[in-house]
Formats: structure tokens, sequence, C-alpha cells
């Protein structure tokens, strides 16, 4: 159905991009494409991109209902033919093909990072370079990792259980944060959107002073616990309004954290430039937004301090090597956003790697034993950092085994 949809569509919408470029150079052809579904803390989707050449590309797209469908029925026949190696008139074309129907945001641009992705690994391999040097090269031997950091599976088991008094007590963060530092970390953050333990309408996203107040004392007990040994951050979900955001800013300024993550719902860019003309804390946001034009205004209006576009939804590498070069000429600064498995954390590195602003990438599965078992070698993260890999593409050889235990379907 979808390959009579795309075939109807050819002749007038890929016009600009369908037309191979002549070339004298290494050449190869896509083969085929595949999605293989991973359960990890969430269900991280990697994407295959097999080529007639030998190598084949992996890359993953953001967890999302409907990627697999539009990888292999969509995407598939679009790209089955076509040259690796043209990884930027291929993004262009991925975009055409889904014109309409996801290619500016939402699932269709997800898909479209996920292949995006695994055609950087692919011309890697095919040209035998890493991808950092594909874009233009690395500027820094290792990128800085920050922890997400919860209290644990006690603590969410306890707090379902109805316990969030002593679940979300300060000490129990402050306890959080000296294992991640003592495990190397130099920056960690935590959920500051927590329950209290009083029975709150949070609908309105208003709080009154002693739930503002349970919240300044989560940040006083990381502060004082990890001194400094490390950075501290806070992620507030969206789900607080500009009056309560800007007391709970307020009531935390003292603590100089790190930055403060999404204190106000994702779509309203002149809320969050006015909040951050009221506040003096560093804001952080852009988990939600979708390549160069969803960053635009954000960066335009310097409405925060720092971007998080997540690379496996945003568009990909080179998107997101984009949007930290807008940013660059606001000089805003590049915090990736990162709730992925290896592969998506080694695409993220690959663009942190070759950005002058670039701060740290999050990592967000402390609580998955078997991260590190799904690479084939060392352990990516040690002491806080990933080494920027020298090996083809995006440097890292995926544990089929290991994937393969754990997966749960495409
Ligand atoms: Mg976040």
């Amino acid at each position: 159905m979808y390959e009579d949809f795309a075939s109807k569509l050819a002749a007038t919408m890929w016009a600009d991009f369908d037309e191979t470029p002549a070339r004298d150079g290494p050449t190869a052809e896509i083969t085929d494409l595949s999605t293989t579904v991973v359960d990890g803390n969430f269900p991280w989707t990697i994407v295959t991109v097999e080529t007639d050449a030998g190598p084949t590309g992996i890359g993953e797209a953001y967890p999302s209902p409907g990627v697999h469908e539009i990888i292999t029925d969509y995407l598939r026949p679009v790209l089955v033919g076509e040259n690796p190696l043209d990884v930027e008139r291929l993004y262009h074309l991925m975009r055409e093909s889904l014109s309409g129907r996801g290619s500016q945001q939402g699932v269709g641009t997800i898909a479209i990072s996920g292949v995006e992705i695994a055609l950087w690994d692919v011309a890697g391999k095919l040209l035998d370079q890493p991808v950092y040097q594909l874009l233009g090269g690395k500027m820094r031997e290792d990128v800085a990792v920050y922890a997400d950091c919860h209290a644990g599976e006690a603590m969410v088991a306890s707090a379902a259980a109805g316990q969030a008094t002593e679940t979300y007590r300060p000490e129990a963060y402050a306890e959080a944060a000296r294992l991640a530092v003592d495990d190397g970390f130099d920056a960690v953050k935590f959920d500051l959107d927590v329950p209290s333990g009083r029975d709150l309408n949070r609908k309105s996203r208003h709080f009154d002073p002693p739930e503002i107040d349970h919240k300044r004392e989560i940040v006083a007990a990381v502060t004082e616990e990890v001194g400094d040994d490390a950075e501290v951050a806070v992620d507030l979900h969206w789900n607080f309004s500009p009056e309560t955001a800007e007391r709970l800013c307020h009531a935390i300024e003292p603590y100089d954290l790190a930055w403060v993550e999404d204190p106000l719902p994702p779509e309203n860019t002149d809320a969050m430039r006015e909040l951050k003309r009221r506040v003096d804390v560093t804001l952080l946001t852009g988990e939600n937004r979708y390549g160069r034009h969803g960053f635009r205004d954000l960066v335009e209006e310097q409405a925060v301090d720092f971007l998080a576009p997540d690379v496996p939804k945003t568009g990909g590498i080179a998107e997101t090597k984009k949007i930290a070069d807008l940013a660059e000429a606001y000089y805003q600064a590049l915090v990736p956003h990162n709730i992925g498995s290896p592969v998506a954390t080694m695409a993220t590195v690959h663009v942190g790697a070759t950005v002058p602003n670039f701060v740290a990438l999050e990592y967000h599965a402390r609580d998955v034993p078997w991260w590190e078992d799904l690479v084939v070698g060392d352990p990516l993260i040690q002491d806080g950092r990933i080494a920027v890999p020298d090996a083809p593409g995006l440097g890292i050889e995926l544990d089929w085994d290991v994937v393969a235990e754990h997966e749960k379907g495409s």
C-alpha cells in the first residue's frame, strides 16, 4: 500500500532529491532497512541499513509507536538502490517522501533520524573514517557525560505504594548523587517535579510555598552532599506554571545549579523567554523540538541558555550539528538529551566532538546493568566521559547476542 503511494508521489515531490549525482568515487547501494527493539528502560529502537558493499549501518530512533512501519513500509522503498554515501541528499529525500505526513516533526522525523544515523555509520565504514571526521573533524578527545539520577527502583516502587514523603526525602537524593559522583560523573541531574507526600491537585501547575520549599530542600541536600565534586542540574518536566516556576527558580538561585530544565510546558517560547528575563538560573529546553526550524525561535529570541536536542528524534546527526551551529551564533550551548542505547549515545558523541559549544550529553541508563554489554569491547563510559572513537562510522560494534537476549520485537 505504502509502496504504491510512494511511487505516485515520486514523479512530483521528489524531483529535486531523487536524482543521483554522477560520481567517480566510491559507491554502494542500499539493499534493506530494518528495526529491532531492545527492552531497556525505554524501548530502544535500533535501525539497520544494509548495503551491497558489505558494511551494515546501525542507527537508533527515539522510542515511538509507528517507527517500524514508517521505516520498513515507507522509507525502505524510497532508499533501496540509493547510494548511502549521499547522506545529506537522502535526508532531504526522506523528508520529501514524508512531506505533509510527519517530515517536520513527530514520528516521521523520528524514523528519519534513526535512518540518518545509520547512513552516517555506513558512510564512515565505506570511507574507513569515523563519523566525526566526515563532519569536519573533532575538537576534543572525549565528551563529558552527565548522569540522570533517580534514587533507584526502590524509590519508584515505594512512591507507587503511597510512601512519597519518605521516598522523596532530600536525603535519598543526596545518597543517589553521591553514588553517581563516586562512579566518576562530574555532573548529575535530578527530577524535581516529584511528589512531596502532600495531597495536591497538580493540574494547574501552581504550587504553594511548602511545596516549593520541598523542592528547595532537595536541591540543598544534593548540592551540600556533592559540593565541588560535581555540578547539579534539575529537570522539571514542563510541570510548573510561569508564576510557580519563577518562585521555584528564585528559591533555588542560591545553589548555583548547572541548569534548570523544562520549567514550563514546551510549546510557548515567549513564556520561556519572559521567565529567563525574570530569574537568575541557567535555563535549558529542547528535547521536544524538531530540527533547526524547531529550534530557531528558541535561539533567535535567546529564550534559554542551553539547548537539548535529542539526536534520534530531532533529525539525526547532521541536523543536530546544524542546531548547534545556529546556537553558536547566539553563544548558546548544546546539552543533548539522550535516553537511548549506546547507539544513540555514540551518535551524540560524534556531534559533541565536532562543535565548540558542547557541554555534556545525558546518560539515562544507570538502572540498566547490561547497557555497556550491548557493545563489544571496553565500557564506553569511564570516569564520566566517553572517548571519541577513531574506528570507522560510529565506532562501535553491537553485540547482537546481547541485543537478542533483550529484544522485544521490531
Ligand atoms: Mg528532560
